[in-house]
């Protein structure tokens, strides 16, 4: 019997109101290995009302203390208990399982990080430069928020909306990629008996039913949202209706320069972590190498040899370098575009086809691709992929390499190779980017803010403004002195 998820509102399993449920595809093998709940506007006003009703008990709303505890709380269980999340997650992204245990391993910290940050939170007091009056700024929580999430790194992106909504004093309603819903649920039902009913809840479904229905609801009165840039553009348009603000966190085709300077070694291993791991399933994937002339040749063809060694497999084995690709029409979406890129007569220098992998025929695996003779005029170099696949462009001044890097309507990450810190700092300021890694790539903290310019988004997650993104700003002002009669 096929395993079931149900939506968690209230801080208990429900089936769905529709009793209808969604095929959960194992993409490694190609076949179903789990139904979700196809949540609707029923589940999604249980889920809110519950939300509404926990956001409002006073010590939750108005005691940071408490909150800290239960943030403490849910990390302290995060550490002992993060294991039986991983397969799960595994069994419905197909993310490597080193990968996903160093997710999961860490899954904790950013509860614990929130935890330690809200109890820190002080009143500030407001310099008016008025006489007779003072004033302070007081944070007051939305109430109830709306996280709608990707399926690349489910838990990972709703740790990075949930602890700081909960650190801010709201409940949130969760809804997680129709494709990867699993482990969102599990994590839930795990901290039913750690957090108070209705403040974590999730409905599972699809974006046009249950996200639409969160963002109209009337009570949801902030979304943050994880995803495409169609999607986001669409979640917007509809919060705008309601006059709701929203968090767009959007795709990237970020770009990665090469100086001749730079640390070849170093540098090759930021390419390949930037566009290689999670098989380029990453927002902040570094898919445009812009690299110096002079040397793209030889670093080209070190990263082929370093393809040509790593190892396809099952994604829950720890010597597997490369597993599927997340979903079908992902997998279909890559291949397509690697297909019209040939068209357009982009050279194929590595891979460039589905790959076929014994014991799992039916996964959705792609060979790691390199893309050369690639113009600004492709789709492939314009559009994100959101896959295992790199554009190439050479560049032989240092002007040319910042208007290929923001040749782009993105603006996510960025990556700079030079040994040279000055230079590369006075590049990094060039570039239009939410985050610049000089002679680095990838890294997150809950200390730096995450986020984008141009069509990669725009609000921020993480960084110190974590929590004050999920509250709203009152001031409150005290008279010191007796008012004069307006019309004495
Ligand atoms: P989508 O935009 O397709 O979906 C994201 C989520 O939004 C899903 O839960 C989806 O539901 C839901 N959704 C889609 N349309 C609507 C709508 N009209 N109203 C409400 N909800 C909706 O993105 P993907 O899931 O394909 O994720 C991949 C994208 O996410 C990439 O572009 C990637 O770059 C980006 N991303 C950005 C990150 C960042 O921090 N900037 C981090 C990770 C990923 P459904 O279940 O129906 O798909």
């Amino acid at each position: 019997m096929t395993r079931r998820f149900q939506n968690f509102i209230n801080g208990r399993s429900i089936p769905p109101n529709s009793s209808d449920w969604i095929d959960s595809v194992n993409p490694a093998t190609g076949e179903v290995w789990a139904q979700i709940a196809r949540g609707n506007v029923v589940d999604v006003r249980l889920a809110v009302e519950s939300a509404k009703r926990a956001s409002e008990q006073h010590d939750w709303r108005y005691n940071p203390t408490n909150r800290s505890k239960i943030l403490h709380d849910i990390a302290d269980r995060l550490d002992r208990e993060h294991q039986k999340l991983i397969e799960i997650e595994i069994n419905d992204n197909g993310k490597r399982v080193r990968e996903v245990k160093a997710q999961m391993s860490g899954l904790g910290d950013w509860y614990h990080h929130f935890a330690v940050a809200t109890a820190q939170m002080e009143v500030e007091n407001l310099n008016l430069n008025l006489d007779g009056v003072s004033a302070y700024l007081d944070l007051i929580p939305y109430g109830v928020v709306g996280a709608i999430t990707a399926w690349n790194s489910p838990l990972m992106i709703a740790a990075w909306k949930v602890a700081p909504a909960l650190a801010g004093g709201n409940a949130v309603v969760i809804k997680p990629s129709e494709f990867a819903s699993a482990s969102t649920v599990v994590f839930a039902e795990l901290l039913s008996d750690t957090v108070p009913d209705g403040l974590i809840n999730v409905v599972t479904g699809y974006g046009d039913e249950v996200g639409t229905a969160i963002i109209e609801s009337d009570e949801v009165k902030k979304v943050s949202f994880t995803g495409s840039e169609i999607g986001g553009s669409r979640v917007a348009t509809t919060a705008a209706k309601h006059v709701k603000p929203v968090t767009l966190e959007l795709g990237g085709k970020s770009p990665q320069i090469v100086f001749r300077d730079a640390d070849l070694e170093n540098a090759i291993n930021g390419i390949m972590s930037g566009i290689f791991l999670s098989n380029g399933q990453s927002c902040v994937a570094g898919s445009r190498l812009i690299i110096h002339d002079e040397i793209k040749h030889s670093f080209v063809g070190r990263l082929k040899e370093k393809l040509e060694r790593l190892q396809f497999g099952d994604p829950l084995s720890e010597d597997t370098d490369i597993g599927p690709i997340a979903n079908k029409p992902q997998f279909d979406k890559v291949l397509s575009m690697i297909d019209r890129a040939k068209q357009e007569g982009v050279k194929i220098t590595a891979g460039g086809s589905k790959k076929v992998v014994s014991g799992f025929e039916g996964g959705f695996f792609v060979e790691p691709t390199i893309l050369e003779n690639v113009s600004s005029s492709n789709e492939i170099w314009r559009h994100e992929v959101f896959g295992p696949v790199l554009c190439v462009r050479g560049f032989s001044t240092d002007d040319e390499a910042v208007s290929l890097a923001n040749d782009t309507d993105y603006g996510l990450a960025a990556g700079i190779w030079s040994v040279d810190e000055e230079f590369a700092n006075k590049i990094a300021a060039k570039i239009d980017a939410g985050t610049v890694y000089i002679n680095h790539y990838r890294s997150v903290s809950a200390f730096a803010p995450v986020g984008g310019v141009k069509k990669s988004g725009y609000g921020r997650e993480l960084g110190p403004n974590a929590i004050r993104d999920f509250m709203q700003e009152k001031a409150i002002w005290l008279g010191k002195a007796v008012m004069s009669d307006p019309f004495g």
